[in-house]
C-alpha cells in the first residue's frame, strides 16, 4: 500500500507519528493509499525549519520572487493533465472539472506574479518640512494554510501563491482526504526555484491543526473547510494572537423570476447544482422560484435535463457530468438528509438515493436528486448538504425570495435570473451575501478579485485572492522621516540642529 508522507524542507518525507488516514478511490470505494497524520513534534520542527528559511527568501528581491510564481504557472501548464488525473484519483470529481480546479488555482498564482507592484506600499512627499512618509507591506514570517477536500489544488494555490510572493514562509496543512495533488504543487514550487523550507506540506488532522494553532512562530492562519471547524479555528487561532481568516460552509440561493429565460435558468441549475456532485462551496443547492406558474414552469423544464445526467467514474473522461461523493461517509449523509426531506414532507420529485452503476458498486455515487415544496424549516434546506440534490423553496414575492437569502445562516454566494435590471440591481446592492449572480449561476470571482462570503460562510476582515490576499500575508509599516537640510549648501561638516 502507497505511503503519502509529508513534505518538509524540499523533499518528501516519511510520517514519524504512526497514525494514518486512508486514502480512498470513490469510485471503486477502495483504499489506495495510507497518509501520515502528523503529530505536534513533526508540525513544530516544520515551522522552525520554515522559519529559518523565511528571511533569505523575504531579502531576494521582488521580481526573483515573483520569476518563481512565472515559472510554477509554465510547469502547472506543463503537468496538467497528471495533475488532473491525481486529483480525480482521490477526489472523485471529473477529469474535466479536475482541471478546471488546477486552472482556477493557477490563475491565482499567475496574479501573484504581479507582486512586486501590487506590493509597492505608499509614500507621500514632504508631508511636513523636510517629512516625508511612506509605508511598507512586510511579510509577516511564517503563516499557515489549512484547506478542504473539495478543491486540492485551487484552494492550497489561493495561500502557496499570495504568502511566498510577499517573501512569507508558508506551511500547508492540506486535506488528508486526497493529499496527493498539494504534494506534487510543493514539489513544482522547487522545481520552479522556490529555496527549500519556504514550503512546508504537512499532512494531519486535528493535532496539526492544533498545533499550527497553538505554534509561537506562525503569525497567522488561513482556514477554508467546514462552518464548525471554521468557528473552533477563528476563535482559537484569535485567543492566541494570530490573525485569522476562515471561510467556511455555505447554502447558496438561486432566485428566479417570472420574467426569466427558463431554459437558461434550467441549464444553469443543472450544471450549478449537480456539478461536482455539489461538493462545491459555491454551488446552488437552493432554487427559488417567485410565484407558482414559475415553480411549475422550472420544475417542468428541469426535471427531463437531470435525467439526462450521466453519473460514473472519472476515468470515463469528458463521458460523465458528475462523479461519486469523496468518502462512504458522505454518501451515507446526503441519503439520510434525502431522507429527513421526505419525513418532514419536502415532495420528493427525482431520487437519486438507490443509484448504482454496473462494476462500481461499492463507490460512493448518490444519483441526481430534486426536491420541490421544501420550507424553511426542513433540515434540507436549514443544512449544507454538499451532494447532488437540489432543494426547491417557492416563494410567492420577489421579497419573500430575497427574505430567505437573507435570513439563511450560511452567507456565500446567491443568484438571481431574471431580464429586468431593476430587480437585478436591487438584489445585488440588498443581499446580504459575499458573492453575487446576476444571469450566472457560480459568480466565482476571477484570480484579480476578491473571494469570500460572509455571516457564518466567513470569518474574519479580509478576502482571498484578489488584493486581499497581499494585504492578509503582510503587515502595514508606516515611516516617518526628516533629514535635516545643510550637507547641500557646501562644505560644512556638521549638522544643523533640527529646525
Ligand atoms: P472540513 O471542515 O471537514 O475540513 C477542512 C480542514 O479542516 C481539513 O484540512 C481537515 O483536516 C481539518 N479538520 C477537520 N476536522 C477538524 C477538527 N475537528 N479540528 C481541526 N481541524 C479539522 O471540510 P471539508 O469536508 O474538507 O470541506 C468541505 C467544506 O468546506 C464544506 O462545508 C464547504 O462548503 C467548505 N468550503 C468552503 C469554501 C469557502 O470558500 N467558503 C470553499 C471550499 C469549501
Amino acid at each position: 500500500m502507497q505511503e503519502i508522507g509529508h513534505w518538509i524542507n524540499g523533499r518528501r518525507v516519511a510520517g514519524t507519528s504512526g497514525r494514518f488516514a486512508d486514502v480512498y478511490n470513490p469510485a471503486t470505494g477502495e483504499v489506495q493509499a495510507k497518509v501520515a497524520l502528523a503529530s505536534k513534534a513533526e508540525l513544530d520542527a516544520a515551522v522552525e525549519a520554515a522559519a529559518k528559511a523565511q528571511p533569505k527568501w523575504a531579502a531576494t528581491n521582488p521580481q526573483r520572487r515573483a520569476r518563481v510564481m512565472m515559472e510554477f504557472v509554465r510547469l502547472l501548464n506543463r503537468d496538467m493533465d497528471k495533475l488532473a488525473e491525481a486529483l480525480s484519483r482521490e477526489h472523485g470529481k471529473t477529469l474535466p472539472d479536475a482541471r478546471g480546479d488546477v486552472q482556477r488555482g493557477l490563475e491565482v498564482i499567475e496574479f501573484c506574479i504581479g507582486a512586486p507592484h501590487l506590493l509597492k506600499g505608499e509614500f507621500t512627499d514632504s508631508a511636513g518640512p523636510g517629512i516625508d512618509m511612506y509605508s511598507m507591506r512586510q511579510p509577516l514570517g511564517v503563516a499557515a494554510g489549512i484547506t478542504p477536500f473539495n478543491f486540492p489544488a485551487m484552494i492550497p494555490m489561493w495561500k502557496m501563491g499570495p504568502a511566498p510572493a510577499r517573501g512569507n514562509a508558508f506551511i500547508l496543512k492540506p486535506s488528508e482526504r486526497d493529499p496527493s495533488v498539494p504534494l506534487m504543487l510543493a514539489e513544482l514550487m522547487q522545481e520552479a526555484g522556490l529555496p527549500d523550507g519556504v514550503l512546508q506540506v504537512i499532512n494531519g488532522d486535528k493535532e496539526a491543526v492544533d498545533a499550527i494553532l497553538d505554534n509561537r512562530t506562525i503569525a497567522a492562519v488561513g482556514f477554508v473547510g467546514s462552518t464548525p471547524i471554521a468557528e473552533y479555528i477563528y476563535a482559537r487561532g484569535c485567543a492566541n494572537g494570530k490573525r485569522v481568516q476562515c471561510f467556511g460552509g455555505a447554502k447558496n440561493h438561486m432566485i428566479v423570476m417570472p420574467d426569466a429565460d427558463m431554459d437558461q435558468a434550467a441549464d444553469a441549475l443543472v450544471g450549478a447544482g449537480y456539478g461536482a456532485a455539489g461538493e462545491r462551496c459555491m454551488a446552488i443547492s437552493v432554487a427559488v422560484p417567485v410565484g407558482e406558474a414559475t415553480a411549475d414552469r422550472l420544475i417542468e423544464k428541469l426535471v427531463p435535463r437531470i435525467e439526462k445526467l450521466k453519473v460514473g467514474p472519472y476515468t470515463a473522461g469528458s463521458d460523465v457530468d458528475y462523479g461519486p461523493l469523496v468518502t462512504r461517509a458522505a454518501m451515507e449523509r446526503v441519503k439520510a438528509l434525502i431522507t429527513s426531506g421526505v419525513e418532514q414532507g419536502a415532495e420528493l420529485v427525482m431520487d437519486g438515493r438507490d443509484f448504482t452503476l454496473q462494476g462500481y458498486e461499492n463507490g460512493f455515487f448518490v444519483g441526481p436528486t430534486l426536491f420541490d415544496r421544501a420550507t424553511r424549516e426542513m433540515e434540507i434546506y436549514k443544512q449544507e448538504i454538499f451532494g447532488p440534490v437540489q432543494t426547491t423553496v417557492r416563494a410567492k414575492s420577489y421579497e419573500e425570495a430575497l427574505g430567505l437569502a437573507m435570513d439563511h445562516e450560511y452567507g456565500n454566494g446567491t443568484a438571481i435570473f431574471t431580464r429586468d435590471g431593476d430587480t437585478a440591481r436591487d438584489f445585488a446592492n440588498r443581499v446580504n451575501i459575499g458573492m453575487v449572480g446576476i444571469n450566472v449561476p457560480i459568480p466565482v470571482p476571477l484570480a484579480y478579485h476578491t473571494f469570500g462570503g460572509g455571516k457564518k460562510s466567513g470569518f474574519g476582515d479580509l478576502n482571498q485572492h484578489g488584493p486581499d490576499a497581499f494585504r492578509f500575508y503582510t503587515r502595514t509599516k508606516t515611516v516617518t522621516a526628516r533629514w535635516p537640510s545643510g550637507l547641500k549648501e557646501g562644505g560644512e561638516f556638521h549638522f544643523k540642529p533640527m529646525e
